[in-house]
């Protein structure tokens, strides 16, 4: 016998109550929502969706800024220094700060990390890992979505 309010099982008989003009048979719990004050029905269906609807909290993920390759070479030519000299001031290779500049490749966290400390700047941005996923699926179609649209070709 399970609740016809909450869906849990009912220990024992259960109670009968009256609900919006229907007999039902409750838990203990959900007895109160019936006869007498049927409009505290509503309350507690709307309280138990939004239980299991509760969003997960937004988490951050750090992302490189667009221009930082643009932004690193402004810090290192304001103060004259070539990209040899940056490179021994952070101690990394020469070829690295030239990749780095040319948007080559992408830097370590490491590497970006020491170069936001000498410069004194901010290189990363913190987004939302929500949103970002959420872009992503809507621009993939999945192979399900694929085979649809053939299908509906013929
Ligand atoms: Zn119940």
């Amino acid at each position: 016998m399970e609740c016809e309010i909450c869906g849990r099982e009912i220990k024992g008989r259960g109670f009968k109550v009256i609900v919006e003009g229907s007999e039902v048979t409750v838990c203990a719990r959900c007895k109160g929502y019936g006869a007498a004050k049927p409009e505290k029905v509503d309350q507690g269906v709307k309280k138990l969706i939004l239980k299991k609807r509760q969003p997960k909290p937004i988490e951050f993920t750090e992302e490189l800024v667009e221009d930082y390759n643009l932004i690193i070479k402004r810090e290192r030519e304001k103060r004259g220094w070539s990209q040899e000299v940056l490179a021994k001031k952070i101690q990394e290779k020469e070829s690295l700060i030239k990749k780095i500049e040319n948007k080559e490749i992408t830097p370590e966290p490491e590497v970006v990390g020491k170069l936001e400390k000498l410069f004194n700047i901010k290189l990363r941005e913190r987004i939302p890992e929500v949103k970002i996923n959420a872009r992503r699926e809507s621009l993939t179609p999945t192979l399900g979505d694929v085979v649809i649209i053939k299908k509906k070709k013929k």
